[in-house]
């Protein structure tokens, strides 16, 4: 089972949470990667979800969707964003996973007679799954989410440090990010918290290879040889990594900089001549010289954390860096727009984006919304819900149905556009029961989605319960709505657009999750362009 020569980068985190653990350990996957080497990602989450699909984005920022329709955390946002690692169900590791196999194990009389434990039976179960990630790759790397420190990762940290007792000093290597805080009255950066974790990750058996300090000033010496002596690790492994000022996809290329990848070479006696990292160089250029600029708003309900928009977010970035062009979002609060001088946020924006949701909070909100860019022909974007309500939109305002919605707004509609299928009407639990994961679609021809696309044939990925409600077609329709997208097999809407609007498009299926900085999504992509035209 265990794949003998994949080397094992382990990424833990200490001082503090949100220092950017999934940021960094996303961009030493690009780091290596332009290498050639075939890298595999991991993420380990201590809680007791089995995924985060059940969780509020407020707490957690977005659920980020793979190709085989597992509900994730947004770190695995940042995997794909910035690497080809293949990810499915397995390369994410949860408590509530690992608790779930073995109870059911237990129930089966797996344990044949044994009292079931920590050590050795979880720890056993969080081996075997880093070891199946591990196939096939030449590096895995983990991410251990958290903080040192935290009691529900302790069953994880006993596991890494079995497994690098078992591989060997040369197949492991231990990786630790830690906040060097600097206290302005002292105007000094203190070495104490991230010496108290490294002595916490000792404490249980593992010494770290790489201190990564995540640092607002620069690491001098003093400081640097300090830590090393007390973390007990050699002064050119202590690297500092200064908050990125112009864009996150600076950090590949900065921890080239550093040296990070001549450290994990020679850790695992690896031989690879240092190489320039072009792609990330490229789309910093673009990013750096812009020769356009456009303000997108996203009308959403959970503008307090921006975590909870981060694909959309990230994705409408990659639109701008294809056209060089600086994108600058707008949050705006759906409630916000639901008061009398509603459109007032609306009037500065070069483009429209109403992304995906649940429930009806701000709904009539992001209709006003769609109803604005609509009539004056700003150009739209709706994901998912966004999609659903701009149909809403169009039967309340075009089709003079006042009392259209979907039912997961309103089930005793009268004109109930957007509804839930058979199948879904079965469901009762919540988590992982919605139509999930990469789907087929088929576009028609003549149509601006099939302009971006250039393809008939496409598949995407899906988070939904509610589909449009296919009998209401023709009267859409008659009033100039175009249905362009279709899955032949669910009979689901994919994607609708308004030809006598500059660029009107929604989609059933969410495209933030398949754009790259370097090759951005194409429905992005012309997204922004027809902002930036819109300016002229
Ligand atoms: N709430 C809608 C549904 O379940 C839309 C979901 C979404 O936007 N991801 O169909």
């Amino acid at each position: 089972m265990e794949p003998k020569d994949t080397k094992l980068i382990f990424v833990t985190g200490g001082v503090v949470s949100s220092l950017g653990k999934g940021l960094t350990t996303a961009s030493i996957g690009a780091l290596l990667e332009g290498y050639g080497i075939k890298i595999g990602m991991l993420k380990i989450d201590p809680y007791l979800n089995i995924d985060p699909g059940t969780m509020n984005p407020c707490q957690h920022g977005e659920v980020y969707v793979l190709e085989d329709g597992s509900e994730t955390d947004l770190d695995f946002g940042h995997y794909e964003r910035f690497t080809q690692a293949q990810l499915r169900y397995g390369n994410s590791c949860t408590s509530g996973k690992i608790y779930e196999t073995i109870l059911r194990k237990e129930r089966n009389g797996d344990y044949l007679g044994q009292t079931v434990q920590i050590i050795p039976h979880v720890t056993d179960e969080i081996k075997r799954r880093i070891f199946v990630a591990a196939q096939g790759v030449d590096i895995l790397i983990t991410e251990i989410g958290g903080v040192v420190g935290d009691i529900e990762g302790m069953p994880y940290l006993e596991a890494l440090r079995q497994i690098a007792y078992e591989r060997g000093y040369r197949n492991v290597l231990f990786i630790h990010l830690a906040l060097l805080p600097f206290l302005k009255a002292a105007q000094e950066l203190k070495s104490k918290p991230v010496q108290q974790s490294v002595a916490k990750l000792r404490e249980i058996g593992i010494q770290p290879n790489i201190l990564i300090c995540r640092t607002e000033v620069p690491l001098e010496k003093g400081i640097r040889d300090k830590i090393s002596l007390f973390c007990n690790i050699e002064k050119n492994a202590v690297l500092e990594e200064r908050d990125v000022t112009t864009s996150i996809y600076e950090v590949p290329t900065a921890l080239h900089k550093s040296q990070l990848d001549t450290l994990i070479f020679n850790h695992f006696n690896l031989s690879y001549a240092r190489k320039p990292l072009t792609l990330w160089e490229n789309v910093m250029e673009r990013i750096k010289h812009p020769m356009h600029k456009v303000t997108i708003g996203i009308i959403g309900k959970y503008t307090e954390i921006q975590d909870a928009y981060k694909s959309v977010i990230e994705a409408l970035r990659h639109g701008g860096i294809e056209h060089f062009c600086q994108t600058e979002i707008k949050m705006i609060d759906s409630e916000q727009l639901e008061s009398d001088n509603a459109c007032t946020p609306l009037k500065d924006l070069d483009g429209i984006l109403v992304p995906g949701g649940f429930g009806s909070r701000g709904i009539d909100g992001k209709i006003s919304a769609i109803r604005y860019a609509r009539e004056n022909k700003i150009p739209f974007l709706g994901i998912c819900l966004g999609m659903q309500l701009a149909l809403v939109e169009f039967a309340r305002n075009v089709l003079d149905h006042a009392d259209a919605n979907s039912t997961e707004m309103n089930a005793k509609s009268s004109y109930p556009v957007i509804c839930m299928l058979e199948q879904q009407k079965q469901v009762v639990s919540k988590g992982a029961t919605m139509r999930l994961g990469a789907q087929k679609c088929e576009i028609m021809p003549n149509s601006r989605v099939y302009e971006a696309y250039k393809q008939s044939n496409i598949s995407e990925r899906h988070r939904h319960r509610y589909e449009f409600n296919e009998c209401y077609r023709p009267d859409f329709e008659a009033k100039g709505m175009h249905f362009v997208g279709y899955n032949a097999q669910s009979k689901c809407v994919e994607a609708i657009e308004l030809p006598d609007h500059p660029w009107f498009v929604g989609v059933q299926f969410h495209p933030e999750f398949k754009s790259k900085p370097y090759q951005a999504h194409p429905l992005f992509a012309h997204f922004i362009k027809a902002a930036i035209n819109n300016k002229h």
